[in-house]
């Protein structure tokens, strides 16, 4: 048998693996399946990633927080997992930088203010994604 190349993805076996977790290095189809398919963490019980093995039992997996590592599904931008949209970013983020630039006043360079409600409600929804 060869030895494993650095870059397999220790979930599917692709190559490509860039993003590294615990258990192994994944790629970003694995990343990206796994952030949109989040589970109920049995440690916290929040609806989060469910990809980093627990510090009581190495077989048990959970979210980022409850392994106390750094989540690689975090939004680079703001840090959150919820509403994965894209490569690095949620949906809030992304939405909130589009709307910027859809609202933004050229003569000031900031949101109308009879604007900013509605940029408010945009990206404070609940679903931000399908704002976008
Ligand atoms: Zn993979
Ligand atoms: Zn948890
Ligand atoms: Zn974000």
């Amino acid at each position: 048998m060869s030895p494993a190349r650095a870059a397999d993805c220790a979930r599917c076996g692709g190559t490509g693996a860039t993003f590294v977790l615990p258990t192994g290095p994944v790629c970003a189809n694995c990343r990206r399946y796994l952030a949109y398919h989040p589970a109920v963490c049995p440690e916290c019980f929040e609806v989060r990633p469910i990809a980093y093995p627990s510090l009581s039992s190495y077989n048990v997996l959970v979210c980022a927080s409850c392994a106390e590592e750094p989540s690689i599904f975090a939004c680079a931008q703001c840090g959150r997992e919820d509403h994965p949209y894209g490569g690095q970013r949620c949906a809030r983020c992304v939405l909130s930088e589009r709307l910027t630039g859809l609202l933004t006043d050229p003569a000031t360079g900031r949101i109308r203010p009879q604007l900013q409600p509605l940029f408010e409600a945009m990206t404070s929804s609940e679903r931000p994604q399908t704002a976008i």
